[in-house]
């Protein structure tokens, strides 16, 4: 597959429970069949690890002291507070690996979305829906990881969170996975192939082609 000059920055953001990072992992598997290297970014946070959630696979679970020396160096290309916890993406593993070529996926949500579109502008922000407030009042419950009071703050939150999904470049409904994998890959392959990500090697091609046509002329 063409790939861009310098890794491409995606977002995707949905409320929690939309089933984001499963999607992701999913197709970063076909981006890598594709031949395109691709990162899933970890974030840090000060919520307390969840059952069966891993410190630095999961997230890079820390305490708020630690956050807010993080926030005070510089550290986060974003940050934002969710439901009583902070979240924040490290600014250098996202800089270091863009410039070496890498894609990267963020799994963050819509108030730090907008932070890192003021600081990187060509980010690509896709906004992925539950197809129904029963379906994602259902995928919580059923993951057993939140009590009821905090589903009940994630549901008020994804209402607002639609409201901000509206300003986003791309909109995912995640019904049936193997339909929104397919979406989100193609996503990824289009922004690859946009002019201006591609233009080392465009002009590379024009100014080949007209010295082979000089050539062909004045022979
Ligand atoms: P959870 O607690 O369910 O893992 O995540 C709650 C919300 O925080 C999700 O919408 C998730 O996308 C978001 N989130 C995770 N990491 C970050 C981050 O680094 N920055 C921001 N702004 N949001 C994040």
């Amino acid at each position: 597959m063409v790939t861009a000059e310098k890794g491409v920055l995606f977002i995707v953001a949905s409320p929690s429970g939309g089933g984001k990072t499963t999607l992701i992992r999913k197709t970063m598997e076909r981006l890598e069949e594709a031949g395109v290297a691709a990162h899933f970014s970890v974030s840090h946070t000060t919520r307390s690890p969840r059952p069966g959630e891993v410190d630095g696979v999961d997230y890079h679970f820390v305490d708020r002291e630690e956050f807010e020396a993080m926030v005070a160096g510089g550290g986060f290309l974003e940050w934002a507070e969710y439901a009583g916890n902070l979240y924040g993406t490290s600014r250098l593993e996202v800089e270091n690996r863009l410039r070496a070529g890498e894609d990267i996926f963020l799994d963050i949500e819509v108030q730090g979305a907008n932070q890192v579109k003021t600081k990187i502008p060509e980010v690509v922000k896709i906004f992925v829906y539950p197809p129904s407030y029963e379906v994602l009042r259902e995928r919580l419950t059923k993951r057993r990881q939140d009590s009821e009071d905090a589903i009940r703050r994630r549901l008020q939150w994804a209402v607002r969170e639609f409201g901000v999904g509206g300003e986003f470049d791309y909109a995912i409904i995640n019904d049936r996975l193997d339909e929104a994998v397919d979406a989100l890959f193609g996503i990824c392959v289009a922004e690859h192939h946009r002019t201006h990500r591609l233009n080392t090697r465009l002009d590379a091609i024009r100014e080949a082609f007209r010295s082979a046509l000089e050539r062909d002329i004045t022979t």
